[in-house]
């Protein structure tokens, strides 16, 4: 086997064997990360130009019933200051964001029973109202189907739902045991099924992930076809289990952002904060390796540095017009313009 054969026939194909892959993981060097990137950006450039979709992130609650063993906002860290935004909090960021030029609103926050579905229901068909011409985005954990309904109905477009990890071997060694990969994945298809365009994924560098676990899940992504993939490195949080675990590769990261292109040639691939935060130029290199989507935070900021999933969170004190600013010239300095647009899946 050759790498180079290899992602040659990934990008023709769009397909690949689990020892394939496996083969491509273990005997990465500098030249087969450069024949995969610069394919994968081939890639996206082919589908979406150098156009970057931005989504504004709403970091709307870090209260959390769950105790996912590497997150800085699981319910056993008594150290984390718990706030939650009321509606009228969210529709001031929706309307800041909305001039800035965002029109994709993502609401993500910890499974926080305050929001019932009557009130999630309202807060979304309120944004809904006011901005039709917007996407609306949740990423709040997993519930039940018909609470995804009801969400879907009142005005919601799309939902994300990292699967963590598609080994439920491994999934148990991150999350307590009333936690199972088989709930997520259920959720996964619940979504799909009710017509949300759904965005899974997983932390790269995990604790106990192995190269064998990195190839289920590029598998997995390949099988169940979400329009979104959200992949970062994971980065220890100081007052969780995982404190002294490793921080998460910003090279493999790229080099697996670059595989989800070739394999998933329409996929919306956002440079995640997470990525930003172990690499200064994190998210550019991001963009370079096939990502098209950037999300910056428009949380207030008086909340900012309480959401905190990891350590040393990129941009946690920056306001939000200028953070968007600096994302604008970074792109524009790598030849990608940021764009105004509601950046849907293209089918
Ligand atoms: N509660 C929702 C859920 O479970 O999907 C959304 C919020 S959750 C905090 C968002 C994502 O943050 C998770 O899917 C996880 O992959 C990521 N995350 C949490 N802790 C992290 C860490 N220490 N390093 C990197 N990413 C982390």
């Amino acid at each position: 086997m050759r790498s180079a054969d290899i992602i040659e026939s990934i990008y023709r194909t769009t397909n690949a064997a689990r020892e394939e892959l496996r083969f491509l993981i273990e005997n990465r060097d500098e030249e087969s990360t450069q024949l995969l990137c610069g394919l994968a950006r081939k890639r996206a450039v082919e589908h979406y130009g150098n156009k970057i979709f931005v989504r504004a992130l709403i970091e709307m609650t870090n209260y959390c019933r769950n105790d996912c063993l590497y997150c800085g906002i699981r319910k056993s860290n008594k150290n984390a200051q718990r706030y939650r935004l009321t509606k009228e909090d969210i529709m001031e960021c929706c309307s800041e964001g909305y001039s800035l030029g965002f029109r994709t609103f993502v609401l993500q926050g910890g499974e926080d029973m305050y929001y019932t579905d009557d009130i999630m229901t309202d807060i979304v068909a309120s944004i809904r109202a006011e901005y039709p011409d917007c996407a609306i985005t949740l990423s709040l954990g997993e519930k039940p189907r018909e609470s995804y309904q009801r969400l879907f109905d009142a005005g919601a477009n799309r939902y994300l739902l990292r699967h963590e990890t598609a080994d439920p071997e491994h999934y148990g060694m991150l999350h307590p045991a009333e936690l199972s990969l088989a709930n997520r994945m259920e959720c996964l298809r619940d979504l799909k099924e009710i017509g949300y365009q759904v965005g899974a994924g997983m932390m790269v560098g995990s604790p106990y992930q192995t190269v064998g676990n990195i190839v289920t899940d590029l598998l997995f992504i390949k099988d169940f076809a979400p329009h979104m993939v959200g992949m970062g490195p994971f980065i220890p949080h100081h007052d969780t289990p995982f404190a002294h675990e490793k921080t998460g590769s910003a090279e493999l990261t790229l080099f697996l952002l670059a595989l989800v292109r070739l394999m998933n040639p329409k996929v919306l691939l956002p440079a995640t904060t997470a990525l930003g935060t172990v690499k200064g130029n994190g998210r550019e290199m991001g963009v370079l390796a096939g990502c098209n989507v950037v999300m910056p935070n428009i949380s207030p900021m008086s909340v900012r540095r309480k959401y905190m999933l990891y350590d040393n969170k990129l941009n946690a004190d920056t306001e939000t017009e200028a953070a968007y600013e600096s994302v604008k010239s970074s792109m524009k300095a790598i030849g990608y313009e940021v764009v105004c647009d509601r950046g849907d899946y293209k089918k």
